[in-house]
């Protein structure tokens, strides 16, 4: 039985994790680097349920999402929040596109990409010992090379 888990996970609560993980040092926009307290509630998306910001410096538009390897993919929070936890504990491509309502191809594609930034990160610093801390590693996760 595969249990039905983003319908029991709150989108706002996914967000807020999301906004952590991703932008530790908070959302700018990916336009013109203005903070983002400058932006306002667009609209929201209907795929994804997410909050689009329009900046009120540029007229850009953004989302969490954006600057992330989860950019332009239409997922929900919970969505994204259950895939990097499921590609970190090692799940099967098979078990997330049936849990999370994806496609086998969506999910391998975006493991590798998590795996990638994974793998840089290890590189990035080889004075330290191979442990990542978790925490580095859902930031590192949602980054964009
Ligand atoms: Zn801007």
């Amino acid at each position: 039985m595969d249990f039905p888990i983003t319908d029991l996970m709150s989108e706002k609560t996914s967000e807020e994790w999301i906004m952590e993980y991703f932008h530790p040092t908070g959302v700018r926009c990916p336009h013109c680097d203005a903070a983002w307290a400058e932006a306002f509630e667009f609209r929201s998306t209907r795929k994804s349920q997410i909050t689009v910001y329009r900046c009120r410096a540029c007229r850009g538009i953004y989302n969490l999402y954006s600057g992330t390897i989860f950019e332009a993919r239409q997922l929900r929070p919970s969505q994204v929040v259950l895939l990097v936890r499921g590609v970190l504990k090692g799940e099967s491509a098979a078990t997330l596109a049936r849990e999370l309502g994806m496609s086998r191809t969506t999910i391998t594609e975006l493991r590798h990409l998590i795996q990638q930034n994974a793998a840089d990160l290890q590189t990035q610093d080889p004075l330290q010992d191979n442990v990542v801390e978790a925490d580095e590693m859902f930031q590192n996760a949602g980054e964009k090379r």
